[in-house]
């Protein structure tokens, strides 16, 4: 078998365009000259040293980085002595994206939820040892339970208004109508109304009547709460929000506008993936669970529309949802 040499006999058009090379540049040359690759290399000495099946993942760093599923099967002449092998290149960058994807998510969420659990746990034990005979103690371990519990939900809340997205976006159910955009802001604002309180937080509201968008009226709603309810917990006491909505030739964009902590440069490009957060502490103090700015994003892509932010650290932060602009009377 060792007599067996590397030579490519053939190669078809796409296997050779994955190699960014036409078909009649790599014929009758070494596979390990033409495609310096060391994972290919140990596939194929392996493949053709065995006589074996062999498969694997390589990676090719060319213009941009691509995961090929190599596959190798042995070829046998009419005496069925071997005589080389066949190599199945298959382009799998995308499906292990989403792989890592998935994976990376279900990590997250793991992590997420079993930090409240393991707190819980801990604090039911530390109640059931004896704790539970103090009252002061006690209550004040029920109070961090509670937290710890409310945490859960709103993570397993915000879980579900993905899916609901999700699942509305794939039956195409979502209902685009023209809406006016003050009366669903407004809601917002009322949504909002008892936080904003709390912290003794103004929210100013600029909205000319007339401007409408065709807008799903619940999603874009649960979006501008989101918004608002981050302007709201990122700014200090006695802090004021503003939310100003303008028209421009072809969008309609809703400033919401806070004065609050800022978010450093380096974060803004991360900001709307899920679970992602400036500061986990700080957020999780806050009540948040780092899918809010996910399902802004996600509500607002159903919409055709898209979502910035400009901000800076102690300056406050400014995030503008665009929607496509529909019918309005200037
Ligand atoms: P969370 O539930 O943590 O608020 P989000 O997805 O809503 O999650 O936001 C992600 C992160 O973006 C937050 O943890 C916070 O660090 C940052 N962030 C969002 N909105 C603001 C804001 N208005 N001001 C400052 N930081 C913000």
């Amino acid at each position: 078998m060792d007599t067996i040499d590397e030579i490519i006999i053939s190669i078809n058009h796409s296997a050779a365009s994955m190699f960014k090379s036409r078909s009649s540049d790599l014929e009758q040359r070494s596979i390990q000259e033409v495609v310096r690759n060391p994972e290919l290399q140990k596939i194929v000495k392996s493949a053709l040293g065995s006589g074996d099946h062999r498969e694997g993942d390589i990676v090719l760093y060319q213009d941009e980085e691509s995961i090929l599923n190599v596959q190798t099967t042995s070829l046998l002449d009419e005496n069925e002595r071997f005589i080389g092998i066949l190599i199945v290149l298959n382009d799998v960058t995308r499906l292990r994206r989403l792989e890592n994807m998935r994976k990376e998510f279900v990590s997250n969420v793991s992590h997420e939820i079993k930090t409240p659990l393991t707190a819980i746990k801990g604090f039911v034990e530390t109640l059931s040892h004896g704790a539970m005979d103090n009252p002061d103690e006690a209550k004040r371990f029920l109070n961090i339970i509670e937290k710890h519990v409310n945490r859960l939900v709103a993570i397993i809340e915000d879980f579900m208004r993905l899916s609901v997205i999700e699942q509305k976006d794939k039956s195409e159910d979502i209902k685009l109508e023209k809406g006016k955009i003050r009366s669903v802001i407004k809601t917002a604002i009322q949504v909002c109304q008892a936080k904003a309180e709390a912290k003794k937080i103004k929210v100013n509201l600029i909205c000319s009547e007339d401007i409408s968008a065709k807008i799903d009226t619940q999603l874009f709603e649960q979006a501008a709460v989101n918004l608002l309810d981050n302007a709201i917990k990122y700014s200090e006491e006695g802090g004021l929000v503003q939310i100003e909505v303008i028209t421009t030739d072809t969008e309609v964009c809703i400033n919401f506008k806070d004065y609050g902590i800022g978010i450093p440069k380096e974060h803004l490009p991360r900001l709307f993936e899920r679970f992602y957060r400036v500061d986990k502490a700080r957020s999780r103090k806050l009540g948040g669970t780092g899918l809010g700015l996910a399902i802004v994003k996600h509500i607002i892509q159903t919409h055709g529309g898209y979502v910035t932010v400009e901000s800076n650290p102690g300056e406050g932060s400014n995030f503008v949802i665009h929607l496509p602009k529909f019918g309005y009377t200037a």
